[in-house]
């Protein structure tokens, strides 16, 4: 066995590939998510009937898309006639922004204001 096969199988048993990078060695900008989580945000009110959304990202990709005064959130609402909200934390990698909540603007605002008072115990914790 050739001391380079050693090393590649001791770099096996002691890593893994990266799940953010997938081993390219660098990941998305936040201006490639920021434009991922706008394709996400496009897609998914199209294809679906209900009148509002809810959006979870990180916090950095979520001002991104909100943009100043509101400016981008608005901006969505207009183009997609749908009612959004979007929720920024710092948990969230910034690749991973989802839907996590669709239904009447009732529904998804309820949604919306849960996770700000799930935010505001865990300040005050
Ligand atoms: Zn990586």
């Amino acid at each position: 066995m050739t001391r380079k096969k050693v090393s590649d199988g001791l770099l096996d048993y002691l890593t893994q590939t990266c799940p953010r990078c997938k081993g390219v060695g660098r990941i998305l900008s936040n201006n490639s998510n920021f434009i991922e989580a706008e394709r996400i945000i496009h897609k998914i009110c199209a294809s679906n009937r209900q009148p509002a959304f809810l959006f979870k990202g990180n916090i950095e990709i979520a001002s991104m898309l909100i943009g100043k005064k509101a400016s981008g959130l608005n901006r969505l609402q207009a183009e997609t006639g749908k009612k959004i909200y979007i929720y920024g934390d710092n948990e969230t990698p910034p690749e991973n922004f989802m839907n996590i909540k669709k239904g009447s603007i009732k529904e998804v605002e309820y949604a919306f204001q849960e996770l700000e008072n799930q935010r505001k115990n865990k300040t005050i914790l």
